[in-house]
């Protein structure tokens, strides 16, 4: 373990303040990423700034309808929250599918939009990884790379970003909201992870120094018709190789506003917005998936040990259209498990 200093921030201001003052320190919320990458010499902070005691764990309403998500939410509260689960369902699904019930009970919401990967490689620091260690090279590339990226992967590195929750945001569009010595600013949902290019070693636009406050979502939920479908080599407790979040407005038979983003394949949760507009106007059936399906799926493209997700994600986009059109989400565990 690398020797470092503990400093508890006492206001979000405080918080800036005391990163601004060192660039090789860290904010630790739930820790259950932060501390893992520390203890296998990953992540090397000299100093790690607590947040927990920061007044940003309340879940509020905004005037437009929509709804304010304090960044030390912790998952679980999240999840539960009678406000998500009656607009919001899509999110409450997605954060039930990852990890497990004592993870989510610390893990933040800001936490969870800053999660690294989970490539082996990036964990190995015996191995190369640009990443972890720009211009060394990526081992996932001729290596193993079952669970890497099928989509807007570079030359430098196709690990995929883990996160489940940030699968629902995609759709919801969500804001992330960000203080800094600068100011506050507002992040797109879409704007806020990067692909990899070759800069792998940034997963975020965030930059230096500034601390998340909160993500924002607008009123438009899709709670009748959702679903956060998530395919993983074991259900519980394994992160997804692929997964789908769905949200319609059907008239009828008919799809009147589509979106859906694919989780498990890319740098960031992946959305095509050309393959949403050929659902919309069309006949919610099978046939109108696949083609959106394909769409998609155009510039998918796998590596030895992981092709198959192409055909995987291409049945998981169906399947999880057809679900959200019969408005039968995925089913989650219902019971609250303190
Ligand atoms: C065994 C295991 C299985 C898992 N399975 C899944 C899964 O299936 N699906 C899934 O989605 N996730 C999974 N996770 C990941 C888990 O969701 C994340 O570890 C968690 O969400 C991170 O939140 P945290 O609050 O603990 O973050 P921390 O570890 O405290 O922090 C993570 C990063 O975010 C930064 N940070 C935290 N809060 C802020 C803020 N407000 N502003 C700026 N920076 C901040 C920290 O500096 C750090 O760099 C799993 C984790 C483990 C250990
Ligand atoms: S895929 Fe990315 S994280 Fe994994 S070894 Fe290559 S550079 Fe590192």
């Amino acid at each position: 373990m690398i020797n470092f200093e503990y400093a508890r921030a006492g206001d979000v201001a405080d918080a800036v303040r005391l990163i601004a003052d060192n660039p090789a320190a860290k904010f630790v919320a739930g820790g259950t990423n932060l501390i893992d990458l520390m203890k296998m010499d990953v992540e090397r902070p000299t100093k790690v700034i607590d947040i927990n005691r920061l007044p940003l764990n309340k879940i509020e309403s905004t005037p437009n309808g929509g709804l304010r998500i304090g960044a030390l939410v912790r998952n679980t509260d999240l999840a539960y929250h009678p406000l998500i689960e009656q607009h919001y369902p899509v999110l409450a699904s997605a954060i039930m599918a990852g990890a497990s019930q004592q993870l989510r009970n610390v893990a933040t919401t800001g936490g969870n939009l800053l999660q690294r990967t989970r490539c082996h490689y990036f964990y190995d620091t015996a191995t190369p990884c640009n990443k972890r260690e720009p211009g060394s090279g990526c081992s996932a590339i001729h290596g193993h790379n079952r669970m890497h990226a099928i989509l807007g992967a570079s030359e430098a590195c196709i690990a995929v970003h883990p996160s489940d929750m940030c699968v629902a945001l995609a759709i919801l569009e969500a804001t992330i909201h960000v203080t800094g010595a600068t100011g506050d600013r507002v992040i797109a949902f879409a704007d806020f992870h990067r692909l990899p290019g070759d800069t792998p070693q940034r997963d975020t636009n965030l930059t230096a120094g500034e601390i998340i406050t909160a993500v924002q979502l607008p009123p438009q939920g899709f709670s009748k018709n959702y679903t956060y479908l998530k395919i993983r080599d074991r259900l519980s407790y394994a992160f997804a190789l692929v997964s789908v979040a769905v949200g319609l407005e059907l008239d009828g038979k008919t799809i009147k506003e589509a979106r859906f983003a694919l989780g498990g394949v890319a740098h960031k949760p992946w959305r095509d917005l050309h393959a949403e507009a050929a659902l919309s106007g069309q006949r919610a059936d099978e046939p109108t998936f696949a083609h959106a399906a394909e769409i998609l799926l155009r510039h998918a493209r796998g590596h030895e040990h992981n092709a198959f997700k192409i055909d995987l994600a291409r049945r998981c986009i169906v399947r999880a259209l057809t679900q959200a059109a019969h408005g039968t989400p995925q089913l989650q565990s219902s019971k609250k498990i303190m």
